[in-house]
């Protein structure tokens, strides 16, 4: 079995300490905290921070690809998000047509079984909506929101792929729709949601754990009545998806979000669409039009469409913006997603977990990054 090892400060526990990690096939197999020559296997990767490989709850697309009814995308999100350090991901659909979300999951099941790709792993689907709010649609349809009838959870519940939803709280027959979520082992997420304070905690009751994009599309935060953006701040029960672009949130909001939630509750996401990694231009979310600039994605209205960011700028947005060490912001995208999907061996250097490693720099930019053992990026010139 192929062994090797990587040194640097390593993200153990809640800090960076000097150290290796010694890789054995797809496993950890040690953590060595002082280690001598003579201690490690060669070959050994030098990296000035060696962190668990980050995990994305929230990916529409990138490098010009979307999520959708073909598996083909998936092979290029796979292959290529390892540029931006990240090892697992969830594949995220907003709202479609009734009949397309078998084809959507045909096309997961596909890629699946297949396997054929060596990169990031899609971990199951995230699907953002049908049971979303027709009053804060962001870039959905709302005719499609509108006409996603109750019956429709069974189609999406037939097969394994479902791995996390997005609903409004709000909306007749969600608590009952959470319930059976969770008894099937899908997180629920409440979002794109006109509840008040109380529904949206009727949301955590049933067994909500996470709110989608903090701040994006929920009801606001006003001093008298606090909104979903007040119950996702304040609840205990639930964590955050949080978009830090500095576009979805400005930078104080990024840092009233740690604040209020804590590390432990915080997941940065990057809500990827297709432009992520691209030349500014026009792309698709959907069957919409989406005019991407620098810094962002809008529909022809202005209206945001999902976001450029990678998850390794999300970290180094986090760090500049809210003075949040670095082993923090990492811990925010890796530790905290892979918790909140309830995975077992990801998200933390573990021996025994997946040698999923990133390797940054000392600027926190990735130099390379190793999917269970294997590396499947390292940057140029290194
Ligand atoms: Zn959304």
């Amino acid at each position: 079995m192929e062994r090797y090892a990587v040194r640097g400060r390593l993200l153990v526990g809640h800090q960076l300490e000097p150290g290796a990690v010694v890789v054995e096939g797809r496993r950890i197999a040690e953590i060595l905290r002082a280690p001598r020559a003579g201690d490690l296997p060669d070959p050994v990767m030098d990296a000035d921070i060696v962190a668990p490989g980050l995990v994305d709850l929230q990916v529409n697309g990138a490098f010009g690809v979307e999520v959708g009814e073909d598996p083909a995308p998936l092979r290029q999100l796979a292959t290529r998000l390892p540029e931006t350090g990240v090892t697992a991901f969830l594949p995220t659909v907003i709202t479609s047509p009734a009949a397309a979300y078998r084809r959507i999951f045909d096309a997961f099941d596909a890629f699946d079984a297949a396997r054929e790709v060596f990169g990031a792993c899609p971990l199951g689907l995230h699907l953002e909506g049908p049971f979303l709010s027709s009053a804060r649609p962001g870039a959905h349809r709302r005719d499609l929101i509108e006409a996603a009838e109750p019956g429709l959870l069974d189609t999406l519940l037939d097969g394994d792929a479902l791995r996390l939803m997005t609903l409004a709280p709000e909306r007749p027959g969600a608590s009952e729709r959470i319930r059976r979520l969770r008894e099937r082992g899908v997180v629920v997420s409440l979002g794109h949601t006109d509840a008040s304070w109380e529904e949206f905690r009727v949301g955590a009751d049933a067994g909500a754990t996470m709110a989608t994009h903090l701040y994006n599309v929920m009801s606001p935060f006003l001093h008298r009545a606090p909104g979903a953006i007040g119950a996702a701040l304040t609840d205990d029960r639930l964590a955050v998806g949080l978009i830090a672009d500095g576009v979805h949130a400005h930078p104080a909001s990024v840092d009233l979000a740690l604040r209020a939630k804590g590390v432990e509750r915080v997941a940065l996401v990057t809500d990827a669409m297709a432009a992520a990694g691209m030349n500014p231009g026009t792309y698709a979310l959907g069957s919409r039009r989406v005019l991407v600039d620098e810094t962002s994605a809008r529909l022809e209205d202005g209206r945001l469409a999902g976001s450029i960011l990678t998850l390794d700028q999300a970290v180094r947005n986090v760090v500049r913006w809210t003075g949040t060490s670095p082993a923090d912001a990492l811990r925010m995208a890796s530790e905290v997603p892979a918790r909140l999907l309830g995975l077992e061996r990801v998200g933390r250097l573990v021996v025994g977990f997946d040698a999923d490693l990133v390797l940054f720099d000392g600027d926190l930019m990735v130099q390379a990054t190793i999917v269970k053992g294997q590396t499947a990026y390292r940057r140029e010139a290194m």
